[in-house]
């Protein structure tokens, strides 16, 4: 029998939401694994098993299964049986064996972990009795420290699972313990990171994206949508609502001073995003904000800028360098979008020299040239949504 074995950081279930916590995991390794005639995952103690049919192919499993919260490691494994009153590991001796044929190595070392402490050998005696075994049939040698290939064993009650592959999981916890959050996202680099971080720690999330439509083409827009479609992949479904945006920058333009008017679109946007996160009962908007960046994001402009909204803003990427979260958009497979050419309403009649330090008082008799209900109601009325599932 084929399957994966998937290990979770225990430290985060501890207590009574432990079941609830294991039970979405479950579900959601069935959501991501959809399409592949899956039908069996099932909660061990302080594992996951996933029943492979033949049919499925492994390396699509591993693919999905890497991208679920909530999972530390995993291994696709075969199992043998195992009798639990009189443990004999020729059978799955000879499963290793055969399995190892096909790998090439110089130096092995055998890890077993035993779930079931009634079993009379010792994790242990299976490591020696397993390390033996292979040693005698391959004439390679041990090294603990540094070997080339890794046996893992697991011995659960009924059967042994083995597996020379472990693979890392994203960690952090399952989508949907941590509520939902909105996500502004631009097309840039940072925010489908800033996304992704809450997705790691267990949000469902939905997507606000503001285009310069219609003085600016769609560019940015197609980008976000591949962006949350690769997001997906974390999260099984989700919502992208796209404003456009122009109409609404070029009436800030008219009537308001050019310095303040990144700032005086920044509170436009989250004023907007507010209003559709309350819609979709979300607790927080979550930005790609990173202090210092660029000029809207001193620490006077945040500050001037969050006290536009009502629910708490997350900036989940405020203390980390470009460096740090261009590597981690490569890890989670949107950075060769985000470096696709667009053109960003933000930078549409951006001043020459943006103000940096801007006092709250002063800006707050600024936007007083504008109507900010009928703006607000304007980008509603214009947003545009579409549901966004994972596989596509
Ligand atoms: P990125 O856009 O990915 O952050 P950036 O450096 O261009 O890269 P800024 O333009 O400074 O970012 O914007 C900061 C944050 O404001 C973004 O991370 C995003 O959360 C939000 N934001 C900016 N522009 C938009 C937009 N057009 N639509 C939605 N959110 C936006
Ligand atoms: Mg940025």
């Amino acid at each position: 029998m084929r399957c994966a074995i998937v290990h979770y950081h225990e430290l985060a279930l501890k207590g009574r939401n432990r079941d609830y916590f294991e039970q979405r995991l479950v579900r959601n390794i069935q959501f991501a694994l959809q399409g592949l005639g899956i039908t069996r995952v099932e909660n061990l103690r302080s594992r996951i098993r996933v029943i492979l049919p033949p049919e499925a192919d492994g390396a699509v499993v591993s693919e999905r299964l890497a991208r679920v919260c909530g999972i530390a490691n995993f291994s696709l494994a075969r199992a043998v049986p195992l009798n639990l009153a009189e443990p004999n590991l020729e059978e799955l001796n000879a499963a290793i064996i055969e399995e190892l044929r096909l790998k090439s190595f110089s130096t092995f070392r055998v890890t077993a972990k035993r779930a079931d402490k009634r079993l009379p050998l010792t994790s242990m005696d299976v490591e020696r009795m397993v390390g033996a075994a292979v040693h005698e049939r391959t004439g390679k040698p041990v090294s603990l420290k540094d070997p080339d290939l890794t046996i893992y064993i697991e011995l659960l009650s009924k059967d042994v699972y083995f597996s020379a592959d472990k693979i890392q999981g994203p960690g952090g916890m399952p989508v949907g313990v941590s509520g939902t959050i909105a996500c502004l996202i631009s097309g840039g680099i940072d925010s489908p990171v800033a996304a992704y971080r809450m997705i790691k720690r267990g949000c469902r999330a939905v997507f606000v994206h503001f285009s310069g439509r219609p003085l600016v083409s769609r560019a940015s827009e197609d980008k976000v949508r591949e962006l949350v479609q690769t997001l997906s992949a974390y999260l099984y479904d989700t919502r992208l609502y796209v404003i456009p945006f122009g109409e609404i920058q070029r009436e800030i333009v008219l009537r308001t001073p050019a310095p303040f008017r990144v700032v005086l679109y920044r509170r436009m946007m989250l004023r907007i995003a507010e209003a559709l996160a309350r819609k979709e009962q979300c607790w927080g908007l979550v930005t790609g904000d990173s202090l210092g960046q660029v000029a809207s994001q001193t620490p006077e402009n945040l500050s001037v800028v969050e006290e536009a909204a009502g629910l708490p803003i997350l900036r989940p990427l405020i203390g980390m360098d470009k460096l740090e979260i261009t590597d981690e958009a490569k890890r989670i497979g949107t950075y060769e979008t985000s470096i696709e050419p667009d053109q960003d309403c933000c930078k549409l009649f951006t001043p020459p020299h943006p103000s940096t330090r801007t006092r709250l008082e002063e800006l707050l008799n600024v936007e007083r040239a504008l109507d900010i209900p009928r703006l607000v109601q304007q980008g509603l009325d214009k947003a545009e949504l579409s549901d966004i599932t994972f596989p596509a």
